[in-house]
């Protein structure tokens, strides 16, 4: 395994970062050592206010949405975790009745979930923190084409020069 200067204490990956102002924070969170979804470190950085908390969860906008999104919603668990696997039952009932929430909240009609978890360089994640997004876009247009979708990186394509 190849280890980067952008493997930062196996918390962030600069280069899954999107925009430049999400890799300034990025770089600045690298300074403090301290992990942006993290509930108490969140609420300390200039970033969208939450909008919905429970005991185990919060819910804002993400600071830097999917091109083409409507909505795009993170659900952070408050606490370091980094995996769905580590939650216990009351924390997904939890999650169940946040989802609800947002649903309730958006009024959509359709709506996409993922959540990226492990190894970052195999999912395209930038902070190693468990937290799910909530997406949305526009209805299909009648000839739509794969560039009409909205993009995002769940994965990387196998290939020779993969690390
Ligand atoms: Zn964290």
């Amino acid at each position: 395994m190849r280890k980067t200067k952008n493997f930062i204490k196996n918390r962030m990956r600069n280069d899954n970062a999107r925009q430049k102002e999400q890799l300034e924070r990025m770089k600045q969170l690298a300074k403090s050592g301290k992990c942006f979804f993290c509930k108490e470190n969140y609420l300390a950085v200039k970033a969208s206010p939450v909008i919905y908390q429970s005991h185990h969860w919060y819910v804002k906008k993400n600071d830097f949405p999917y091109i083409g999104s409507t909505h795009h919603y993170l659900i952070a668990y408050k606490k370091h975790i980094t995996k769905p696997t580590h939650l216990n039952k009351v924390a997904w009932l939890e999650f169940l009745k946040t989802i609800r929430w947002l649903e309730k909240y958006t009024g959509v009609k359709g709506y996409s979930m993922f959540v990226r978890s492990g190894d970052m360089r195999y999912t395209g994640a930038t902070i190693d923190h468990l937290h799910f997004h909530f997406i949305v876009g526009g209805p299909k247009k009648r000839h739509s084409e794969i560039k009409d979708n909205i993009l995002v990186t769940l994965g990387h394509k196998k290939t020779p020069d993969s690390y």
